[in-house]
């Protein structure tokens, strides 16, 4: 085993002077065509594998065995924490396409998990066994990666790193993140409110959802959800009888600890009391339905999340509700009973980065081109994006290793569009995001269009194959460099 120590010079100048202006000034081109990737989880080797596939050496730096998570207990590398489940494979799903996009583009990931599959109907399930214990002997044997285990707390910025440690990265790392982005930029807790999708928002019907701003203050930019006493209590009653995520002890402990008013999850605030919710986020005064010329006996409101307005999150509505039960109690509001939810909401501890603000469409930390990052530390979600993330951070820092351009895919794939999302897409406080067909672009179609959602899927489908599958086309003669 061998402990990594970094370069302290370049940490203590970055300490010292403003952020991102002193790195600039000292980032250095690579003094060796080696990257160095921390962390061997979904998103890490990923990453390696691409970057090793087209000839340049990898170190793949992970702490397993010697040091596990409070979430991780196997030895083996892209060990799945929790479910078994990377969820549909239609690409009619935007989870399906992604994986099929990944599949086209020959991930690593992608093919353990076809290869340790187990029955699960139209989902895509593995033995987690297999799947880690596949990646792993993949991983080990491949000619340019070396792995080293041990603990990583010091980035060595003379050379180029992907940085892949996940939500929950251990503590000396996050305190060298910390230094390296600015503790600003840098979030621990994930208190997220449900995203639902904007042409699933009933307008039209007798209690539907309207525009309004409170008290008709600015823009109308809200958009508000009426309901009446008796749909009111129907919510209430069905919201603090729900059932709720089972927290894991460090989860209970670090919930308990950090968990300030403004994040409390809604169906606490609402055993508090029958009204308590009708002075907080279902506050109804100075809102005006402009069906009934009244205001509502209580109001939902969603705010815009991303800057098409394809996607808009339930303000206040953070929530540690099963997703079965997000679904079947917030779909009680009238406006959302037939809402699609694109992102459940989540508590639970996280590490992410406000990569928004740090990232460009490659991953690469834009104040520093030695430094990328990868995984659900960027503030991908699940098992899919995060090796999404990777593959993308992979090919786009071998590139720059082989003198080769950066590689940016295009937001009419999923594994661009979810890249565009990270490094740009959010318009308020940045949080975590699995991929979704609002954030993938869409085809132009003009005139009537025959098959609705379902008929535009299979074209973003179609075009995003067609895309990938050119690209791996292109790929090909990287397979001839030297190294493999
Ligand atoms: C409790 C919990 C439950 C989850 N359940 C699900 C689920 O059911 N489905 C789903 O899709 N997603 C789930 N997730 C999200 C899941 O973590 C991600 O989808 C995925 O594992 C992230 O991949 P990653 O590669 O970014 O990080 P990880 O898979 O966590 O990999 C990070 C790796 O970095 C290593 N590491 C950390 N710090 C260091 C260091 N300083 N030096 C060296 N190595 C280090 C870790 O040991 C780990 O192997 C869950 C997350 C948590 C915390």
């Amino acid at each position: 085993m061998r402990i990594y120590t970094g370069n302290l010079y370049n940490l203590k100048k970055i300490f010292f002077y403003r952020r991102g202006k002193i790195i600039n000034d000292t980032q250095k081109i690579p003094e060796t065509p080696e990257i160095n990737i921390i962390g061997a989880g979904l998103a890490g080797c990923e990453a390696a594998w691409q970057a090793a596939e087209r000839g340049v050496k990898v170190k793949l730096f992970e702490m397993k065995p010697v040091k596990f998570s409070p979430a991780h207990s196997d030895k083996n590398f892209a060990e799945l924490v929790c479910s078994n489940s990377f969820k549909a494979k239609s690409i009619e799903n935007a989870v399906g396409l992604l994986k099929k996009e990944l599949e086209t583009g020959g991930s690593l990931i992608i093919e353990a998990a076809y290869a340790s599959q187990v029955p699960a109907g139209g989902a895509l399930a593995v033995d987690r066994d297999n799947f880690a214990g596949y990646i792993t002997d993949k991983i080990k044997s491949h000619r340019n990666i070396e792995v080293i285990i041990g603990e990583v707390g010091k980035i060595d910025l003379n050379k180029i790193n992907i940085i892949a440690t996940g939500p929950l990265t251990s503590e000396s790392l996050h305190e060298e993140i910390r230094l390296l982005i600015g503790g600003e930029y840098l979030e621990f807790f994930d208190a997220a409110a449900p995203i639902v999708s904007m042409d699933s928002i009933d307008f039209v019907s007798e209690g539907g959802a309207f525009y309004a701003s409170r008290y008709d203050k600015g823009d109308k930019d809200y958009i508000n959800c009426p309901l009446t006493k008796e749909e009111y209590e129907i919510f209430h009653k069905a919201l603090i009888s729900a059932q709720t995520v089972k927290l894991r002890g460090f989860e209970t402990e670090y919930i308990e600890k950090n968990v300030f008013e403004g994040c409390m999850p809604v169906e606490i605030t609402a055993k508090r009391g029958e009204e308590t919710l009708l002075f907080g986020c279902m506050k109804p005064v100075g809102i005006t339905d402009p069906k009934t010329g009244k205001q509502p006996y209580a109001a939902v409101q969603l705010r815009q999340d991303n800057k098409e307005g394809t996607m808009y999150n339930i303000v206040g509505f953070q929530t540690n509700l099963t997703f079965p039960e997000q679904k079947r109690v917030f779909s009680l509001i009238p406006a959302l009973k037939n809402c699609e939810f694109l992102r459940y909401g989540v508590m639970h501890r996280n590490t992410f980065i406000n990569s928004p603000e740090l990232l460009d469409n490659c991953y690469n930390l834009k104040e520093n081109g030695n430094i990328y990052f990868a995984g659900q530390i960027t503030g991908t979600e699940g098992y899919v994006c995060s090796a999404a993330s990777g593959f993308s951070a992979g090919i786009a820092a071998a590139s720059k290793i082989l003198g080769l351009p950066g590689y940016i895919f295009p937001k009419s794939t999923a594994i661009g569009a979810l890249a565009h999302y990270i490094s740009g897409g959010s318009m308020h406080r940045f949080q975590p995001m699995g991929i979704n067909f609002g954030i993938i672009e869409n085809p132009e179609i003009t005139g009537k269009i025959k098959g609705g959602k379902k008929f535009i899927r299979q074209k973003i489908a179609e075009i995003s194959l067609e895309y990938m599958t050119n690209w791996r086309n292109s790929q090909k003669h990287l397979e001839k460099l030297p190294g493999m």
